[in-house]
């Protein structure tokens, strides 16, 4: 699925960086080069500088640099390959498929050509809308009660659905064309086959996805009839689970006040704007997911979820819990808001104003603490059943958080609620965990699965190594075997897939840069999938590892040209070797420090067992250093 390099430089050469730019950022020509207020941090006079030679930007109040597809890709929050379709699009280039097939290019073709239709004909309804909501005393005056002003209408595109059942026929002459059924602003009967608008005396709300293209459209009606609200059915553009509406009409507001809110309801979003949080987004309709987690976080480093104060409100805060549970890293911020039961954010800032809102904002809940109130829930703190109930309940949420600080702050923390000491509990779900095998009490627990698929291996290293008080281990040096293997990854991208979590945790590990430049190629693999080590140059301009990885792919030490499998396997020889080092790191900081600690003897031998194991897998790979 790699795109040609050359390509890539071809469309660099196509493309001229200042247009790019100057559709998202106002520019001044200062000189020979572009000034505009830097899209990536807040600032009230120019440093953001474009230059038209050098085809770069850079901004002197943040240090952000990069080129068109760099700059579409931080300020869009869009993947690699989703920025260079956007400016092959623009430069009228045909983004080549390497390794597709004639059929596998013509399908993928037929799609976005699919795609492309649909957007314009719901982009055509959108219009209509628009227009009609004019033409709608009564839908002008739900908005007006509701406090939205004109500019917000506009700026959300609000519309208005009239009450016909083919009031689509004035905008579409073909009312008969399927492209309307696929788009979702049709229902065809499927006996009688006859069809009318599935949109009719509604509020219109398009949804907009992160380019601005209308992608479906969300419908209120004025009354309390039911269902109030109405969503597009998921369609090729429109995928429920995966987009936020308001994301797009954000982007700016997010920036500016450093987090984005997420709620539930278009009006929410729309009646927060209009009181001074612009950074607002919602879910369609759907509990939270992983991937709606993962794109508010392309936006910013900080998440405010918001919920009803009631008991539905409290079922979607955890369901948003348990998706934002992998991405709780030590360097963002995930807060849960609940206002008041019988309000929603609509109605609290329409009541209360802007500021009481703003402080609800400020005290909202950290995850720690709410992922400890989810856990102790129905569980009677003051008997030994019930606090190892919410230890059980506390594991399964605790287990999914990605290794650092806060984990570690939120099992002491869930010690201490359990009236227990953290080294005992964490080797207590380590030992669990590797006892267990197979055989766990909770088959379908978030838990179980990441440990079956992975093994929080590394983990419950770090859980025995504070067995006794000790620091923690310093991070292994980088040798030249972790050069090697980075090398390999740098060039085979496609071998990140066959890294179980103890590979991935010890690469992360290395000391800096080695491990900031695996956890940098893990997010481009995330964002991007596989690209080649050509790309991947480019992309890393100005990282901090951009130096190490130049230095790892332009020495000869090493071959990385040659038969995959062998490759692969010499990878896992030197990530086996890694691992042995490890634990005899570990090993030998257990000796030096608890020989007497009973669970330091059983980490030992749990240690051993493993080490003995992987020098037998490592002798019998093709280990090649
Ligand atoms: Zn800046």
């Amino acid at each position: 699925m790699a795109i040609p390099q050359s390509f890539i430089q071809e469309l660099i050469d196509r493309t001229d960086v200042v247009e790019v730019i100057g559709r998202y950022v106002q520019l001044k020509k200062s000189g020979a080069n572009y000034m505009g207020l830097c899209p990536f941090h807040s600032e009230k006079s120019a440093s953001f500088s474009v230059s038209p030679s050098r085809q770069f930007f850079h901004c002197f109040g943040c240090g952000k640099s990069g080129n068109a597809i760099g700059f579409l890709m931080e300020s869009q929050g869009m993947g690699f390959r989703e920025a260079v379709q956007d400016l092959a699009q623009q430069a009228g280039l045909q983004v080549p498929e390497d390794d597709q097939s004639p059929q596998e290019r013509e399908r993928v073709q037929a799609q976005r050509q699919q795609q492309a239709t649909l957007s314009e004909v719901l982009a055509r309804a959108a219009q209509a809308f628009c227009a009609q909501l004019r033409e709608a005393p009564s839908a002008i005056a739900y908005l007006k009660g509701r406090g939205v002003s004109g500019a917000i209408a506009k700026r959300y595109a609000l519309g208005w659905a009239g009450s016909g059942w083919h009031g689509l026929a004035s905008v579409f002459a073909e009312y008969d064309s399927p492209l309307l059924v696929q788009s979702g602003l049709v229902i065809k009967n499927e006996e009688d086959g006859r069809r009318y608008d599935r949109f009719r005396e509604r509020v219109m709300f398009p949804i907009r996805n992160v380019k601005g293209e209308c992608i479906a459209f969300g419908g209120r009606v004025l009354t309390d009839e039911k269902p109030k609200y109405l969503n597009s059915p998921e369609t090729p553009v429109f995928h429920k689970g995966r987009e936020l509406y308001g994301l797009f009409e954000a982007r700016q507001a997010i920036r500016e006040a450093g987090y984005v809110l997420v709620t539930e309801g278009y009006m929410d979003v729309v009646a927060l704007a209009q009181r001074g949080f612009g950074n607002a987004v919602a879910t369609l309709g759907t509990a939270c997911t992983a991937e709606h987690v993962h794109k508010l976080f392309r936006f910013s480093d900080q998440v405010v979820f918001s919920f009803d104060g009631d008991g539905a409100g409290r079922r979607a805060a955890r369901k948003a819990l348990e998706a934002a549970l992998p991405y709780a890293s030590d360097t963002r911020s995930i807060k849960f808001l609940f206002l008041p039961p019988e309000h929603d954010p609509d109605s609290y800032i329409r009541t209360f104003g802007h500021d009481a809102f703003a402080r609800q904002v400020g005290d909202a809940l950290p995850l720690s603490r709410f992922l400890e109130q989810a856990a102790r829930e129905g569980c009677d703190l003051g008997t030994a059943e019930g606090r190892a109930h919410m230890l059980s309940n506390a594991r399964a949420l605790w287990t999914p958080l990605p290794r650092g600080a806060l984990k570690q702050q939120i099992a002491a923390q869930l010690a201490e609620l359990g009236q227990m000491q953290m080294e005992p509990l964490i080797s207590l779900w380590s030992m669990e965990q590797s006892t267990h095998d197979g055989r766990a009490a909770e088959p379908d627990s978030t838990a179980y699965r990441s440990w079956r698929k992975g093994n929080d291996w590394r983990g419950s290293r770090h859980a025995g190594a504070r067995i006794a008080t000790q620091p923690p281990l310093p991070r292994s040096k980088p040798t030249r075997r972790s050069d090697h293997a980075l090398r390999l990854l740098l060039s085979h991208m496609a071998f990140l897939e066959t890294l179980d979590q103890e590979d991935r945790g010890a690469l992360a590990e290395l000391a800096p840069p080695h491990g900031l430049l695996f956890t940098w190629l893990e997010e481009q693999w995330h964002q991007s999938g596989v690209l080649p080590w050509a790309q991947l140059a480019q992309l890393l301009r100005g990282h901090e590892a951009q130096a190490l990885a130049e230095r790892i792919m332009t020495g000869s030490h090493a071959q990385t040209e040659g038969d995959e499998n062998e490759l692969r396997a010499e990878l896992h020889g030197l990530l086996a070797r890694l691992h042995v080092e490890n634990i005899e790191r570990e090993q030998s900081a257990l000796i030096a420090t608890s020989s007497q600690d009973p669970l330091a003897l059983e980490r030992y031998r749990q240690l051993e067992e493993r080490r003995k194991a992987l020098k037998l897998s490592g002798d019998n790979a093709v280990t090649g250093s």
